[in-house]
């Protein structure tokens, strides 16, 4: 199915083959699980090659079984000419998003008979549209997220650091199925959350100021992505804490309201913009409101006021919005919805409320 809709791709452009170097594309196509560099998929109308070595024969046998092995005892280099010779083909394509100029010029340039054409991005727009089967496999890392999450603030505690809190999700995490986490984990407090991409740090979390959990689970392959913003006790500064939250949050609910399959990235970004533009936070919303999630975390298509991508239904994508205040600290609420033809469904079930109560 997945190397079916590749073949159709390389026959409306006239290739004979294609070579996937993209661990995370030889996955998707293939299977395969195993680490940058160690394999590449060769895939033409009538071919199906994985090429690698003794490391991962076994592996291959299990993994792909569309696949035939090519095995490699020495250096790929060495079973380049056999491969061409079996493709037969003069135009090949390669992921020039991905090869290093060092791997073309070992492995390309030799072979100056074969008309090497650069592709960009095509195994990637194929993952934007996710089958019935990755839906259900990103069902279960998000609600894992959900959980990791609400384990977390059952346990948060005034004092308790960023790493701590960042830990406890994690191993919740690890001992619920998780093979890893999606990135390393936000948990930025008071000031650090103006910084979007802040990482965990040994800062102490106080009580009254905003904190930026932002985390996600890996499992079985699949990312997911979550974002919600707390505050242990009431908020110092209510009005400054609540006019922000409340911005952050409406800019959230109208996106998720109105985005829908066909719309162009910069149209769904622009739906929530325009909210925290209205509440005068617009210099303060610096990112775009969301991107694909799959394999990777970050994924296409990608929402934002420079994307080039527009939505279609089978994208499972992040609403994201955000308001960063230097000095002060950042709100930001992050849900992973799934676009469908006439609107979304929000795969995200982490309630909304921020403020924390405790008997600290
Ligand atoms: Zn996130
Ligand atoms: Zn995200």
């Amino acid at each position: 199915m997945r190397i079916g809709k590749l073949r159709q791709i390389l026959t409306e452009n006239n290739l004979d083959a294609f070579f996937v170097s993209d661990v995370t594309n030889e996955r998707y196509l293939a299977g395969f699980t195993g680490s940058p560099g160690d394999a590449g998929l060769v895939i033409s109308q009538d071919l199906a090659l994985i090429v690698t070595d003794s490391r991962y024969w076994e592996q291959v046998q299990r993994e792909c079984p569309d696949f035939e092995l090519v095995k490699v005892t020495t250096k790929f280099d060495a079973v380049l000419p056999e491969i061409l010779q079996r493709v037969g083909g003069k135009r090949i394509g390669f992921e020039a998003d991905h090869i290093t100029v060092a791997q073309y010029e070992r492995w390309m340039k030799p072979f100056g008979q074969v008309e090497w054409v650069a592709t960009n991005e095509w195994v990637r727009r194929l993952r934007a549209v996710k089958d019935a089967e990755e839906i259900a496999l990103i069902r279960q890392a998000v609600a894992l997220a959900d959980e990791a999450l609400a384990h977390g603030l059952q346990h948060i505690r005034p004092g308790m650091t960023e790493r701590e809190l960042a830990w406890i999700m994690e191993v919740y995490m690890r001992t619920h199925g998780a093979e890893g986490t999606s990135f390393d984990f936000i948990v930025a407090a008071g000031p650090n959350g103006a910084m979007a991409h802040y990482r965990a740090a040994d800062v102490p979390l106080p009580m009254g100021q905003p904190i930026v959990i932002d985390m996600g689970a890996k499992l079985n392959g699949y990312c997911s992505d979550l974002t919600r913003t707390v505050c242990l006790g009431e908020p110092a500064e209510p009005q400054r804490f609540w006019e922000i939250y409340q911005a952050v949050l409406a800019a959230q609910q109208k996106a998720e309201a109105e985005i829908r399959a066909g719309m162009s990235g910069v149209e769904a970004d622009a739906i929530a913009r325009r909210v925290i533009v209205e509440a005068g936070y617009g210099e303060q919303f610096g990112h775009g409101l969301g991107h694909g999630v799959g394999l990777e975390v970050h994924e296409k298509p990608r929402v934002s006021y420079i994307s080039e991508d527009t939505l279609a239904a089978g994208n499972l994508i992040t609403v994201e919005p955000g308001i960063y205040i230097t000095g002060w600290g950042g709100v930001r609420i992050e849900d992973i919805v799934l676009v469908t033809d006439d609107g979304v469904e929000v795969l995200t079930r982490s309630p909304k409320e921020p403020i924390i109560y405790g008997d600290w």
